[in-house]
Parts: C-alpha cells; sequence; structure tokens
C-alpha cells in the first residue's frame, strides 16, 4: 500500500494514526460486536464516544464552562445562516469583515437577514491581506462581528484576534481551527467545518456562549436553532454519527501529539520550511502579505503558466496530489493542515526546487 501526500484543501488529510484505528475498530467497536456506524446514536456506546469527543475537543481549546459545543450537520456553508438567524436576536445589522471568498459567502447569505455592514475590505488588493483593526468602520448597533480566520482560497490568516468591544466575535474558524490555542473566551461564537482539522466532512462543530442561546426573534425552525440543538445534546435528531467518533479520534490523537501549543509549533515550520523557500525562489510566487499569510493554505503561482500542468503531473509522478490552486485564483495551493507531517513538507520543497532547477 502507498499513501500520497496530500495537499487537498479539504476534505483533506487525516493522521494515518487514526485512519488505522478506525480500521482496526471497524468491524467491532471495544467488542461490542458491531461497526460505529452501525451504532444506535441513543445507545450507551455511541453516547459515551460522543461525550468523550466533547470533552477532548474542551480539553484541548479549554473551552470555559459557559460554552455549548455542538456537533451539527449542513457544513459551515449552514453557519452563515444559522449565525444571523440565532444572533440578530431583534437587531437588523451585523458587522462582516470581508477579507476574501469565504467571507463573501457568509456576507451574501447574511444579506437575507439583515443590513450587512462590511466593516473592512480587502477587495482593493485582491484579497491579499487581513486589514488592520485601526481601520474598519464599525457600526454602532451591530448585533455581532463576523470574521474569516483564515481564507482557505485566498490563503490569508488573521494572526490576531480581533477586539469587538462589548459586541459578540464570531468567527469562521473553518480551516484554521485546532491548528493553535485560542482564547475561546474572546468570542461568542466559533464555527467550523469538519474536513480539514477535525474530520469527515458532515459535521460541523459549533461553540457558542450560553447567553447567546434562544434569543432568536421570530423563534427559527427547530433545526436552525442552537437552543434546539443545546438542549438535546446535539441529538435532537440523528447525528452525523460516524463523524463524530473519527473527530474523538483525532482529537485524542492531538492530546496525544502534545496538545495545540505543540501542534502550533510544527505547523510554524511547516509554513517557514515552505514560505522561506517561496520567499527565496524568483520563479515562485505567494501574493500575501508577510504578516497576514497562512499557516494552513498556501497558494503560489509558476512564473509562466503555461507550466502548471507538467508541474502537477510531476509532482503526482512523485506521489504529491490536489496541488492545483482553486479556480478562482488559479496557480497552486499547498494546504498542510495538522495531519500534513514536515517530511511531506520537505519532499514539496524538494521537488519544487529541482522543477525550478529544470524549467527555469
Ligand atoms: N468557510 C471556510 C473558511 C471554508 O474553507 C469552507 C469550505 N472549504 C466553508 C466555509 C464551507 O464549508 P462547507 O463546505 O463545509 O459548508
Amino acid at each position: 500500500m502507498t499513501r500520497v501526500i496530500n495537499f487537498s484543501a479539504g476534505p483533506a488529510a487525516l493522521p494515518e494514526e487514526v485512519l488505522r484505528q478506525a480500521a482496526d475498530e471497524m468491524l467491532d467497536w471495544h467488542g461490542s460486536g458491531q461497526s460505529v456506524m452501525e451504532m444506535s446514536h441513543r445507545g450507551k456506546e455511541f453516547i459515551g464516544i460522543a461525550e468523550a469527543a466533547e470533552a477532548d475537543l474542551r480539553e484541548l481549546m479549554a473551552i470555559p464552562a459557559n460554552y455549548k459545543v455542538l456537533f451539527l450537520q449542513g457544513g459551515a456553508t449552514l453557519q452563515f445562516e444559522m449565525v444571523p438567524i440565532n444572533l440578530l436576536a431583534g437587531k437588523g445589522t451585523a458587522d462582516y469583515v470581508y477579507t476574501g471568498e469565504w467571507a463573501k459567502k457568509a456576507i451574501k447569505e447574511a444579506k437575507a437577514f439583515c443590513q450587512v455592514n462590511v466593516v473592512a475590505s480587502s477587495e482593493d488588493k485582491a484579497f491579499t491581506y487581513a486589514p488592520a483593526q485601526s481601520s474598519w468602520k464599525s457600526s454602532k448597533d451591530a448585533a455581532y462581528l463576523h470574521y474569516t480566520a483564515n481564507e482557505t482560497i485566498g490563503g490569508v490568516e488573521f494572526q490576531w484576534v480581533p477586539d469587538s468591544g462589548s459586541v459578540p466575535l464570531v468567527c469562521d474558524m473553518s480551516s484554521n481551527i485546532l491548528s493553535r490555542p485560542v482564547d475561546v473566551s474572546k468570542y461568542g461564537l466559533i464555527y467550523a467545518g469538519a474536513q480539514k482539522n477535525i474530520g469527515p466532512a458532515g459535521l460541523c462543530i459549533v461553540i457558542v456562549r450560553d447567553d447567546l442561546i434562544g434569543k432568536a426573534v421570530p423563534t427559527p425552525p427547530a433545526m436552525l436553532d442552537y437552543k434546539i440543538h443545546a438542549e438535546n445534546d446535539s441529538m435532537f435528531n440523528t447525528p452525523p454519527t460516524y463523524s463524530i467518533y473519527i473527530a474523538g479520534l483525532v482529537f485524542q490523537w492531538l492530546k496525544r501529539q502534545g496538545g495545540l501549543a505543540a501542534i502550533e509549533q510544527k505547523n510554524i515550520a511547516k509554513a517557514k520550511l515552505l514560505y522561506d523557500f517561496l520567499d527565496a525562489s524568483s520563479y515562485y510566487k505567494n501574493p500575501v502579505a508577510k504578516a497576514d499569510r497562512s499557516r494552513m493554505n498556501v497558494p503560489f503561482t509558476l512564473r509562466d503558466a503555461a507550466q502548471d500542468e507538467d508541474f502537477l503531473k510531476g509532482a503526482k509522478a512523485r506521489g504529491m496530489v490536489q496541488l492545483k490552486g482553486h479556480r478562482s485564483v488559479g496557480g497552486m495551493r499547498a494546504s498542510i493542515y495538522n495531519a500534513t507531517s514536515i517530511a511531506g513538507v520537505q519532499t514539496l520543497v524538494d521537488y519544487m526546487a529541482e522543477f525550478e532547477k529544470n524549467h527555469g
């Protein structure tokens, strides 16, 4: 068996240890005689799996007791809608930071529910930086302030947490959650689709402060109401059980790695390896402002786009896949989430150097 080095933006590479454990437990989970996929979500086995997953996530992120952790479906995209539905609480305006394709989608959905005030935009420079907070124009009466911690397509990451004062701070953390420690208490709500640093697609995690739950006006349909999901421990309906199980294994793996402070050091080292190489090269280019470069998604272009196909072909021949950039920006993108090893990034850098020598 040969496993590829997978640079996909998501669904993304998972730790091999986790996949092996899942394989070992596939037919018979802990002597239960069944796969986790076959278990009732109301049975004691699965309840135990879900409780352990939540407890491990709480420990990893040091989530304060006054926050609920919800395991939902509908991807991060459904949160573009659930956030305004639940958090507007009768107010007519919400503040959004416009930093790229994902912020754009969040803004578009919110507009169906409220007046969106774009406090800052990086559109003037093709979304290649995170606007400094000193330039933001907040509204007087916003229900919340929303930002995208890491723009998966543009490769722009906030290396700081915005100060939203008394306004609840809402963050789309889909593509950098669990890549570094965060102070959850600075946020009103954090949401993240699972398919990058958490586990399989089909699961979305929402971490929400107690006092923001149950304020929706009018009362939303049950499946769109945080209150209903919180009251039912995320089991109002059948949750994505297998995705929650794998997420739980990923959380245990992260704990074995030394937790988020340790994984952050590894992520810094991987990103540095790649960016240092890009900066030293005259053949490859990354367009993002240095201070705002993502540690998770590294877009880059070749000097001559006509060589893109050759580059991808050579990468594939060396076992590296999913390096093609997003269709909206072109070029290449290497996504280097938690499960990507330093050796994997080194293999990419070695190949890039070789390709430059032969084509530069
Ligand atoms: N936000 C960000 C930052 C993302 O990267 C993605 C998916 N790549 C989404 C939202 C949408 O997630 P989903 O496809 O799970 O709805």
